[in-house]
């Protein structure tokens, strides 16, 4: 399928010289969704996972319905303040400024093989964020899986090591 066709392209937004990846036109489009969420199921399939953990925000939107597919549970990994129990929480780097993300410490044990989904890899910070949190639970980071990477930001370098999967590339 052509997803290219599908995602929606902002210029300008949310800065000048910043082309947003829009991908409400691809989520609202059945078949496009089918697809996005059949394939990313299928690549994680075989990866003996326990776990599928989800970036805020829009990685809820591809992560949640690969887990239903798969019978696995999933857990939210969020910007800072949002989870009400004890949190593991980490700082990021950010083009202004820094990010933090948290996840509940008791989400995942010591020993699982987690998949983390998030909609678009563009720096890899982000995702790096994620990995450190998992890991902090002492679990495994198997894969890390994306609709949409932005190649000439270098996320895929960034997360050397790490087995990375997107399904579009600009
Ligand atoms: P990064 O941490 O630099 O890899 O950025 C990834 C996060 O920022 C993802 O959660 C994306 O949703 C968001 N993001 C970054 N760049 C874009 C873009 N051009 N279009 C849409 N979302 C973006």
């Amino acid at each position: 399928m052509d997803l290219k066709a599908k995602i929606r392209n902002i210029e300008d937004f949310p800065e000048k010289g910043v082309i947003f990846r829009d991908i409400t036109t691809l989520i609202k489009d059945p078949e496009a969704f089918e697809y996005v969420t059949d394939t990313l199921a299928e690549r994680v399939k075989g990866q003996d996972i326990d776990m599928i953990v989800v970036l805020d925000a829009r990685g809820f939107l591809f992560g949640s319905p690969v887990a239903y597919l798969l019978r696995k549970g999933i857990v939210p990994v969020r910007k800072k303040g949002k989870l009400p129990a004890d949190v593991y929480h980490v700082e990021y780097q950010l083009e202004y400024g820094t990010g933090q993300l948290e996840m509940h410490k008791d989400a995942v044990k010591e020993g699982m093989r987690i998949a983390i989904f998030d909609d678009l890899l563009a720096t890899g910070g982000t995702a790096k964020a994620a990995c450190e949190l998992v890991e902090l639970a002492g679990a495994e980071v198997v894969s890390l899986n994306f609709v949409i990477e932005l190649t000439d930001l270098g996320g895929r370098d960034a997360l050397g090591g790490y087995d990375v999967f997107s399904l579009v590339q600009y």
